[in-house]
């Protein structure tokens, strides 16, 4: 199964500066197509939880109260990379806004709360070797593998070829049953043709025809 390399915070382990997580539940749904590798930069580089903040100034990543804490971060980066090199990890999902793992954004530096474009430590690190780093604000569903749509069977009707018939097909009339009225006898004594009679009705109007 292929692994993915996940910051810590996003899997709800408690490893971010004030001790909290930043949960992101869409990774349980990749949980059922990938190995999930959770790694914290920070506390890999040796860093308590809590600690205090740090950002990025000029290059540098220094805490709120002016520890250059740069060593630390560049040593923890390059853990994260061996362990992508290691266990043949491609892909990465960072928490985005962090002076270690920020793929996309970064602080400023001035802990007022002011994001920049840039990279965190570890992002950029394993981003120039190679490995696909992406943040919990990416549109991340392409990793999941699509869903086969069901096959429709398409429904085929044999043309049946019309039956060539050599001779015309005879048709069946009823026999005429003729009716005679009462008066047939009389026919046959007078030799006259005696008037067929039809069924009384109303303003019923006898037409003679010439025999
Ligand atoms: Fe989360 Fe990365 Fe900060 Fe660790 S270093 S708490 S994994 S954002």
């Amino acid at each position: 199964m292929e692994k993915i390399l996940v910051s810590a915070c996003l899997l709800g382990e408690n490893t971010r500066y004030d001790g909290k997580n930043n949960y992101f539940p869409f990774i349980e749904k990749l949980r059922v197509h990938y190995d999930i590798v959770p790694f914290c930069p920070e506390v890999e580089a040796g860093l308590s939880i809590p600690r205090v903040p740090a950002e990025i100034s000029h290059g540098s990543v220094i805490t709120k109260d002016g520890k250059d804490v740069t060593k630390l971060y560049n040593a923890a980066a390059e853990k994260a990379l061996q362990l992508c090199r290691l266990l043949n990890i491609k892909t990465a999902i960072l928490k985005d806004r962090s002076p270690a793992c920020g793929p996309r954004n970064i602080h400023d530096g001035s802990f007022n709360g002011n994001v920049i474009e840039g990279h965190g430590i570890t992002a950029h690190y394993l981003i120039k070797n190679g490995v696909k780093v992406y943040c919990e604000t990416d549109n991340l569903s392409f990793l999941l593998p699509e869903e086969k749509p069901v096959e429709k069977k398409e429904v085929t009707v044999e043309k049946k070829e019309p039956i060539e018939r050599k001779e015309p097909r005879k048709t069946f009339k009823k026999p005429y049953k003729k009716t005679f009225s009462k008066d047939h006898k009389d026919f046959k004594k007078d030799g006259k043709k005696p008037f067929h009679k039809f069924p009384k009705k109303k303003n019923f109007r006898r037409v003679k025809k010439d025999v």
